[in-house]
């Protein structure tokens, strides 16, 4: 009865702001690539994927209402754009000539709405529809929030910034991700705002890293979190009632609720617990790996903290470490140390997807390679660190014996 009364009151809730879904225009930016705008009341579930056979791409938007269903025709490579409601359920689609590159829709906040907005991209090479990976990156605290203070004064904040842009940087120089940071610098970003823009950003995957201290300094290693509304250790308890617990406040009423629909679509839930539990476990199986660092806990976490709670995108939270233990505050403020985090992170993710390939990325053919693009400066011995493998192994695998690399070359890494 009482989680009877709990619905109802969600329900009435969310109906308040009823969610118009309104086509705006069609934009050619800079680069040619083409801009679709609708606009929404609220942010929104939106599902997106690509089709064959005739190309096109589909948008599914939960608990809205289409304000028109006009069939509009459109230039090259679009062919046309069409809607279609069935009960609560807006689907748009975008039906073209070719296979274009797109990108997952995102939704940005404006003073009168939400703007969602889809980018295609024309590519001649393309067999399909195809896109990148989207990887929210959140480095923990930040601005006035500095976490955990190290035994040896290095600060929490400025590690978890080091290690999430180790790993953006390895994300953008391979081909099928794309990395967006919830941070890219010293600034606090509200604990509700992260998990946000998750959906903001219309990310597959959201990353929290972080390095807590604990009363105890002989507390060390790395441990992975996923959500749960209960904790699974005293000291993740301790973490959440610090300062990540789920307690929301208030949000927006054009905001996206992730309780109310963790209530409204529990088989979408249930899967991101089972996904966000794979995930973990390839970070943590790399994490046991990695010569620098010892793991605090062998399985799985689970913590109520706020920034896990999207209720369909897999999440993860990385202790790094315990800036409270001497060991763990060295072995963060070295780059080796934190490079190794920003690798298990990497690795973890990518043998993720490739035991379940999300429909049009790269890596539904191929993921046993990725391909990386040489930046100035690289040289070979480093990135066989960053991606676990020799020089000897990455030179053979691209016949590169006695030859230099240059910026720009692709290679092949075999993960
Ligand atoms: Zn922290």
């Amino acid at each position: 009865m009482r989680n009877y009364l709990f619905i109802c009151i969600f329900t009435l809730a969310s109906n308040l702001l009823s969610n118009e879904v309104k086509f705006v225009d069609v934009k050619e930016l800079s680069d040619s690539s083409l801009e679709i705008t609708y606009k929404l009341d609220k942010v929104s579930y939106v599902k997106s994927y690509g089709l064959k056979n005739p190309s096109r791409i589909v948008l599914e938007i939960e608990n809205s209402t289409l304000k028109s269903i006009k069939t509009r025709p459109f230039n090259f490579p679009i062919k046309q754009i069409r809607a279609a409601q069935n009960n609560k359920l807006s689907k748009l689609v975008i039906d073209m000539y070719e296979y274009v590159d797109w990108e997952k829709p995102t939704q940005v906040k404006t003073s009168d709405g939400i703007l969602l907005k889809l980018v295609l991209k024309r590519n001649k090479k393309n067999q399909k529809n195809t896109r990148d990976i989207v990887v929210a990156i959140d480095a923990g605290h930040g601005g006035r929030d500095p976490g955990a203070v190290g035994s040896n004064n290095v600060l929490e904040k400025d590690i978890t910034l080091l290690i999430a842009k180790e790993l953006e940087r390895t994300l953008r120089d391979v081909s099928g991700y794309s990395p967006k940071m919830i941070r890219v610098g010293d600034e606090l970003v509200d604990l509700n705002e992260r998990y946000l823009s998750t959906r903001r950003m219309g990310a597959d995957i959201f990353i929290s890293i972080h390095a807590d201290g604990f009363r105890l300094s002989s507390v060390k290693g790395a441990s992975v979190y996923i959500w749960s509304a209960k904790s699974s250790s005293i000291s993740a308890e301790n973490l959440s009632k610090k300062a990540l617990a789920s307690k929301i406040g208030k949000i927006a009423e054009n905001d996206f609720d992730e309780d109310e629909a963790r209530v409204n679509f529990p088989d979408i839930y249930e899967k991101k617990i089972s996904d966000s539990m794979k995930l973990g476990n390839e970070i943590l199986s790399e994490l046991r790996n990695d010569p620098y660092t010892k793991l605090h806990k062998k399985n799985i976490e689970y913590a109520d903290f706020r920034v896990l709670k999207s209720f369909d995108t897999p999440s993860v939270l990385i202790e790094s470490g315990f800036m409270t233990n001497p060991d763990d505050a060295e072995r963060l403020k070295g780059k080796p140390g934190r490079r190794m985090i920003a690798r298990s992170i990497f690795l973890g993710l990518h043998n993720y997807f490739k035991n379940a390939p999300i429909p049009d990325s790269i890596f539904e053919d191929n993921s046993d390679y990725v391909m990386y693009e040489i930046q100035k400066g690289d040289v070979l011995s480093e990135i066989a660190v960053r991606f676990g493998l020799t020089v000897e192994a990455i030179e053979v695998e691209n016949k590169l014996k006695n030859k230099a690399i240059y910026p720009g070359q692709i290679i092949k890494i075999k993960i």
